[in-house]
């Protein structure tokens, strides 16, 4: 490489988004792709990269794994749900695990992911460790996706500062030809095939050099069948768990309920609120008053496509007002969330007061009068 231009370009080398920013949006874009609902991360380090994750709504059961127990431990808290997670529960389950160990060893743990990332972790392995690492990760663990990234050495020169590696904790780093021979070697032993790409694009004119950071995305060939996730796998629990988060889900009974209870209870308030604004208009005359049923269309405008069937009518009787569970059932969140009219009722009971045949939300405007 010619050396005024290497170091013109040593000037100049400055990655925007960073490296590691366009490391982790390299993952979240895979997972977009392929919707994983399970993720393992291994040498998770400060977990940023989970957290990046834990936001992509198709992934249900994301776990860290790093042999630095502390370095995980620093930012572990920023992957607890927040109070809004429990104001409005996710209709996605969603499980974050930490785990304290290393890739060199087997834990069933690990097993029925359906992508695990290995994003800068390799270069930290010592020999022995890179040795039993395809066998844990492709081997045992499994997934139907592997990324691995790792910097590429051959753009070292191009790096301002960097001596021999870019980290003193890495102990190797590789050409393209030598992570591509490692790679291409790991996917025909364990049946995966190989795609090579990277991040941090190399100056105009030496193109030659590749990425920054090389990447390899390995895809299983074979479906794995139920038979081969269980038979030969054994093992004993060997990693540390020193983080578990559970998100607050609809898929979850008691928030389910909560959610149906709260939004039966504003819809219906929706509709007495509409109902007793007409009752107003008949007001004036008394006879009217006492038994008033609205037009049947009164509520078309903000029932949507609802079918008001003659049961449906909410109605006023005296001080009491009545919504029928069908009309609240017609609303689009309602029925989204309950799936079935029966599982509406179920939710509800005990909970909502209701008129004496169970039909319907009854309200006693009695006290509310006397405010007005
Ligand atoms: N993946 C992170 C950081 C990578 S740094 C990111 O994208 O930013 C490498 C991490 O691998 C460190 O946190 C280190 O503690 C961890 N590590 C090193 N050897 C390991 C091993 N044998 N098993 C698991 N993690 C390991």
């Amino acid at each position: 490489m010619d050396k005024d231009f290497q170091e013109e370009f040593t000037q100049v080398i400055k990655f925007q988004p960073p490296l590691y920013k366009q490391r982790h949006q390299f993952v979240k874009d895979l997972v977009e792709k392929y919707k994983p609902k399970k993720v393992a991360d291994l040498g998770c380090a400060d977990c940023s990269l989970l957290w990046m994750l834990k936001f992509c709504s198709c992934i249900e059961v994301l776990a860290g794994l790093d042999i630095c127990a502390n370095v995980m431990k620093e930012k572990m808290h920023t992957l607890s749900p927040l109070p809004v997670d429990y104001l409005q529960p996710s209709e996605r389950s969603l499980t974050v695990t930490l785990h304290h160990g290393s890739v060199a060893h087997k834990d069933p743990c690990m097993l029925g992911f359906d992508l695990v990332t290995c994003i800068e972790l390799i270069e930290h392995l010592e020999e022995s460790e890179l040795k039993k690492f395809p066998e844990v990760v492709f081997g045992f663990m499994a997934p139907s996706i592997v990324v691995i990234s790792t910097p590429n050495s051959e753009f070292n020169p191009l790096l301002p500062g960097v001596m021999l590696y870019r980290h003193p904790d890495h102990k190797f780093e590789w050409s393209q030809a030598e992570f591509q021979s490692w790679a291409l070697e790991t996917a025909r032993c364990y049946n995966y095939s190989v795609e090579f790409t990277g991040v941090g694009h190399p100056p105009t004119g030496m193109e030659k050099v590749g990425f920054c950071t090389q990447i390899g995305v390995f895809v299983r060939k074979y479906p794995q069948t139920g038979e081969s996730v269980l038979s030969e796998k054994p093992t004993e629990a060997v990693y540390k768990t020193v983080f578990k988060a559970v998100y607050p889900s609809l898929k979850d009974e008691k928030y389910l309920q909560n959610a149906v209870i709260s939004e039966v209870m504003f819809t219906a308030q929706i509709i007495k609120h509409r109902l007793m604004s007409k009752h107003k208009e008949y007001s004036d005359d008394p006879e009217r008053k006492s038994k008033f049923q609205p037009p049947m269309n009164c509520f078309s405008d903000y029932l949507g496509k609802l079918v008001v069937e003659k049961n449906m009518e909410p109605f006023v009787s005296g001080n009491e007002v009545y919504i029928p569970l069908a009309t609240i059932f017609s609303f689009p969140k309602v029925n989204r969330l309950c799936g079935t009219f029966e599982k509406l009722c179920k939710l509800i009971a005990g909970k909502v007061t209701l008129s004496s045949d169970g039909s319907a939300v009854m309200f006693n405007t009695e006290h509310e009068n006397e405010e007005n």
